[in-house]
């Protein structure tokens, strides 16, 4: 196992992801963009997800330009989207690919910064079923094709706000409270019996509209770019993080 230190500078090899199937969600714009070219460049196929096609079609595009493995494209709007959804999602994952080496549940939305005093409920409800709803049921459904492969590891996407809270976070920071509580449940009922293992990655302070949405007046040059912090993803997502389950990693130092 790495040390903090050494995991915090990981350098992933360049085909350290070869020939795994790899589900991606959000993966057009932001972290999930950059998350989805990394792990194609590193010989992975991906399936992008995510709600808004004509992104997913760019990410396609730059994939295949760069001549690497042919990506898949699966629209998925996590607001709406109900069990049999992700049921129907396996049936078609295993049926494609037969197995699934990696899930990202990257996808998120802020919802509000506003007092829990005044926080509408429809928001709420949005910002967990999206964050937090959507990524259980999606686990749930896929563990049986997670199950298919050697080496399977299930990233969930937390926070620091998920960690410690802050004033005026709202449904975010408690979707992400909950998430770093069920990768430890997941974990622990899945540690030492297969071959799947559950993690967090908390990013940190990166450069995207989620970031901008949230700080509008922050100088965005200052952050972190989606790309600097993908080591950190392809450590979780490859074979050198094999023996890591139940962890809640940083993708930055600060
Ligand atoms: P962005 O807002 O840039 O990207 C979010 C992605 O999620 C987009 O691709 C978006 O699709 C997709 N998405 C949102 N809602 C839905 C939905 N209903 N159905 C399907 N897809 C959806 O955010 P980031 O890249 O910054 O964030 C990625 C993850 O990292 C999130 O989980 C976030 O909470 C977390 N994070 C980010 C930090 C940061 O500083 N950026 C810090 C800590 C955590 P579309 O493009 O169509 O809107």
């Amino acid at each position: 196992m790495l040390s903090a230190e050494q995991i915090i500078n990981y350098q992933a090899s360049s085909d350290c992801l070869k020939d795994r199937i790899i589900f991606i969600t959000g993966a057009g714009d932001g972290i999930g963009k950059a998350a989805a070219l990394a792990c194609a460049q590193a010989g992975a196929t991906v399936i992008l997800a995510g709600r808004t096609v004509a992104k997913l079609e760019e990410v396609y595009d730059q994939i295949s330009d760069a001549g690497l493995a042919e990506p898949n494209i699966y629209p998925i709007n996590f607001e709406g989207a109900i069990a049999d959804d992700y049921d129907v999602l396996a049936v078609t994952l295993d049926q494609q690919f037969g197995r699934l080496d990696g899930l990202l549940h990257n996808a998120g939305i802020l919802g509000q910064r506003t007092p829990l005093s005044h926080y509408r409920q429809d928001v709420w409800d949005k910002v967990l079923q999206v964050n937090l709803t959507a990524p259980f049921q999606m686990t749930q459904a896929l563990m049986p094709v997670l199950e298919k492969s050697d080496d399977a590891s299930v990233v969930f996407t937390s926070s620091g706000v998920g960690r410690t809270s802050r004033a005026f976070w709202g449904a975010y920071a408690v979707s992400k409270f909950a998430i770093e509580g069920m990768v430890q449940t997941w974990a622990a009922e899945l540690g030492g019996l297969g071959t799947v293992r559950v993690n967090a990655i908390n990013p940190g302070a990166t450069a995207t509209d989620m970031r901008a949405q949230a700080f509008p007046a922050e100088d965005p040059t200052r952050l972190k770019s989606a790309e600097a912090i993908m080591p950190m993803y392809l450590y979780l997502l490859g074979p050198d993080s094999k023996t890591i389950n139940g962890q809640s990693i940083n993708a930055q130092s600060r």
